[in-house]
């Protein structure tokens, strides 16, 4: 059966999306750690990301640095942190996520944002996505 991330990726779930291309999409996380909060998978199915093969590993860690200087560009933050859990959803993704104060790295704090916030912010991502 195909994975939550894989029907946002077909368009059969609604997502913020913030980029795409051919074997990656990048869309807001709904239950953000931080405004920003983004995650990135490749378009393959695949459960754990050490068992990706080389190359769409290495592209996907290129997509997500492409990501990650947009967010850096659109949301106030000391930095952008990366972590990869894959808890939750059996599919590879990684999360890109806004960086202030520690607790924010550690999915144990969260922020509530509005649609309105949701949209507001997938679009200045996605329109400093180089
Ligand atoms: P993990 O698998 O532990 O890395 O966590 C999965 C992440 O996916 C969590 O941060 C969830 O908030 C996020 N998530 C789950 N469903 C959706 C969805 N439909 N749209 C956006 N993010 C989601």
């Amino acid at each position: 059966m195909a994975t939550i991330f894989t029907k946002i990726i077909k368009g059969d779930i609604p997502s913020y999306k913030v980029a795409e291309n051919e074997n990656f999409y990048a869309f807001l996380d709904i239950n953000p750690n931080a405004k920003g909060h983004t995650l990135v998978v490749p378009k393959k199915e695949v459960d754990k990301i050490f068992d990706l093969d080389e190359n769409t590993y290495k592209e996907l860690m290129l997509f997500a640095r492409r990501v990650a200087m947009a967010i850096e560009k659109s949301v106030p933050c000391n930095r952008v942190g990366i972590s990869v859990i894959g808890l939750e959803v059996p599919h590879v993704h990684v999360h890109l996520i806004p960086l202030n104060k520690m607790e924010e790295a550690t999915f144990t704090s969260k922020v509530e944002l509005s649609p309105e916030v949701f949209e507001a912010t997938a679009q200045k991502i996605s329109s400093n996505f180089r």
